[in-house]
């Protein structure tokens, strides 16, 4: 291993612009470059012209039956024009701005060429040439290799590596899992990742590097965790059991089962001197709120101060209003710290926090900004966290103190596929929705049928219903033809002239939004016209109807989540997607919606769908970067990999029977997950 840990300078022609270059595609050592795979192939089949396609990319075979012409067109712009005979027939071959070749192109000499082939015209346009000595060659890996490297040069370097360091190369996954699941060894999947000979060599080396690359990452994530068990660094609070039953008797409802499960697990955490780092997963109503604010209850009780972190000013504010009052009975103070504070409200609120005066502050990132200094944080809560990124995370890391921390997600990420989002975390589910929880009528409609749409609110409307009517822009654009809030909030006033209708989107002031959010909570507000502000977390379970226009606009979890928005209350409530699907995905999608209001079964049927569901999509950060391998598409690969691996470190927590793979988590320094 030591030797391939070597740096890629000990390689011929690398000199330090080519190594500034190559590490800024993350290749350092031989190891990695070695390990640097292609993105895709080039299918190198010699075709006969009469069996090409139009605009296909194939190699012809043939003689050079002229010189070839050089012409420069200005600039740094050139072509190079050959006759190629093939056959009995010529074939005019083009190459741009590749000047050089036209040494290569004497008359008389056999070639392959790659290019792409002109069906009307019956000619080339040159990509490169084969040497006949490559011809055999059939298949040509690209590699990913940004502006400054060219394909040629990699290609080169991996040859000189594989040529010096290939007998170097260990194989790091057991040799009994590699029988199991017949997989590769390590040397034959660098040859037949980079070099291979046939499309089944390439699928073969792909396959066994996939499961390679899935496999070490699970057993980085176990080790972590073995690690971090161990880890006393946190703090063990001491919390009051009996405070915190007190707490939860203010409630008018019993905590579900699945409720007390979590935050048993929750409490638990709090008491040990490891620091908590826990994921609370539970679908859209199902009751995180009062789990995580027990949980900072229990904390305070403690000692300590304990901090809640949303994504929206609309949600900090909800938060704020409904659980100040239910700690101020056990005299525990609550802070709002969110950007629309004045400065010197702002500067206020900061000393106050700074000196220990608040128990518990709720607040948007503005939480987590240089100049908050905390007194003595215990506990840590984010909320929707997939709104956070990274980035965020890290920063209330290093609020000092190693606080515990606790995420909440409504995301309904199926079990394997949490390993690698969250896979260092500890996860709680809460898997069961308060009794009585309704279905959520769901229908879809195209847009050509609002009218009927409006018959139904009006009728809802009669039995004191509040609905919400969500669009995807703020104002109208010329660009794309959807209806903005703007034009709908206008529309709806025309058509409800009885009822009071208020409009929300992102560009109002905080305060206005505000004000705005309590007229609705208080039913000052019939119909609330809004962009997705109100996607997360807002609970107003007096409103019975979500209206989604352009519903094709929104991923499959944003529906789920506005969705979620009602069905909280004693009402039947609908929720009515405006729609003309495009495509048959979309016209699927909202098929599922109105067919399940299971957001974990939502996620399923969107990954069979698309194969990497929008669940999943960018909206998603923290999720780790794969070479190789998708976890999305390969999931169930990575359900062994994990499960191999969890095994493995189990059973030999330390690798003492591994030296390699010892070796190889100390080179990741295991606590780097990139
Ligand atoms: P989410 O998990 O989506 O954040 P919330 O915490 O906002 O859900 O809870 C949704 C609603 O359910 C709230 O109005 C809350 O008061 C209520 N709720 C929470 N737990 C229970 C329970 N055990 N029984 C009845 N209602 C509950
Ligand atoms: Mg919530």
């Amino acid at each position: 291993m030591q030797k391939l840990l070597q740096s890629v300078n000990y390689l011929n022609g690398v000199g330090p612009k080519l190594q500034r270059t190559l590490s800024e595609l993350g290749i350092i050592t031989i190891y990695d470059l070695l390990y640097y795979f292609p993105r895709r192939y080039e299918d190198l089949v010699v075709k006969d012209p009469q069996d090409a396609n139009d605009q296909e990319k194939l190699v012809l075979r043939g003689i050079i039956a002229a010189p070839a012409l050089l012409k420069r067109l200005g600039g740094k712009r050139t072509l190079v024009i050959v006759r190629l005979l093939i056959d009995n027939e010529t074939i005019p071959v083009t190459f741009f701005n590749q000047p050089w070749l036209k040494k290569q192109l004497e008359t008389g000499r056999e070639l392959a060429i790659y290019g792409r082939w002109d069906a009307t015209k019956r000619s080339l346009i040159g990509i490169k040439i084969i040497q006949a000595s490559s011809s055999t060659e059939r298949l040509d890996a690209i590699y990913p290799t940004g502006k400054h490297l060219s394909q040629k040069i990699l290609v080169k370097l991996i040859k000189q590596a594989i040529t010096q360091y290939l007998p170097f190369v260990h194989d790091l996954l057991p040799s009994s899992l590699r029988q199991e699941y017949h997989l590769l060894s390590d040397a034959d999947i660098i040859v037949g990742i980079h070099f291979p000979r046939t499309k089944q060599q390439a699928q073969a080396a792909r396959r066994s590097a996939k499961f390679r690359e899935l496999f070490l990452y699970s057993l980085r994530l176990c080790a972590l965790k073995v690690s971090q068990g161990q880890d006393k660094h946190g703090v063990a609070q001491a919390i009051n059991n009996d405070y915190v039953k007190q707490f939860l008797r203010q409630f008018d409802f019993e905590l579900t089962g699945a409720q007390r499960r979590t935050l048993k697990e929750i409490l638990q955490d709090l008491q040990v001197p490891r620091p908590m780092n826990r994921l609370l997963q539970g679908d859209v109503g199902s009751g995180k709120t009062v789990v995580a604010a027990a949980a900072m209850f229990a904390s305070v009780t403690a000692g300590f101060q304990t901090v809640l972190m949303v994504p929206t000013e609309i949600l900090a504010q909800q938060h704020y209003q409904k659980l100040a009052p239910l700690f101020a009975k056990f005299q525990m103070t609550t802070a709002l710290l969110t950007s629309s504070l004045t400065a010197k409200q702002k500067q206020e609120r900061l000393a106050a926090i700074k000196t220990g005066q608040f128990n518990i502050v709720i607040g948007t990132q503005a939480l987590f900004q240089k100049d908050v200094e905390y007194k003595r944080l215990g506990l840590v809560v984010i909320d929707e966290q997939h709104r956070f990124g990274v980035r965020q995370r890290q920063m209330l890391r290093q609020k000092g103190g190693e606080p515990d921390l606790l995420l909440m997600t409504a995301t309904p990420i199926p079990r394997t596929l949490a390993i690698t989002y969250y896979g260092e975390m500890d996860l709680s589910v809460i898997d069961e929705l308060p009794a009585g929880r309704q279905i959520v009528n769901t229908y879809w409609l195209r847009s050509s049928k609002f009218e009927q749409v409006r018959h139904f609110m009006a009728k809802q409307l009669q039995q004191q219903a509040q609905i919400f009517v969500v669009a995807a822009l703020v104002n109208d654009s010329d660009k794309i033809e959807l209806a903005s809030v703007q034009t709908i909030y206008q529309k709806l006033q025309q058509q409800f002239p009885q009822q009071k209708v208020g409009l929300l989107h992102g560009q109002l002031a905080a305060d206005k939004k505000d004000q705005i959010m309590q007229d609705f909570q208080k039913h000052k507000i019939d119909i609330l016209v809004a962009t997705t502000v109100i996607e997360v977390g807002v609970d107003v379970p007096n409103a019975s109807v979500m209206v989604v226009m352009n519903a094709e606009r929104f991923g499959l979890s944003q529906l789920h989540q506005l969705r979620g928005r009602v069905g909280r209350g004693l009402k039947q409530s609908y929720c009515i997607l405006v729609s003309d699907p495009p495509n048959q995905v979309a016209l699927q999608r909202l098929k599922i919606m109105t067919q399940t209001n299971d957001g974990f079964k939502l996620a399923q049927k969107d990954l069979e769908l698309r194969g990497s569901g929008d669940f999943f999509g960018k909206e998603q950060s923290g999720m780790p970067q794969f070479e190789i391998a998708d976890p999305v598409a390969d999931v169930k690969m990575l359900d062994i990999a994990y499960q191999k691996a969890r095994y493995l470190i189990r059973d030999d927590p330390q690798l003492a029977q591994h030296p390699d793979l010892q070796e190889y988590l100390q080179m990741k320094t295991i606590n780097n997950l990139d």
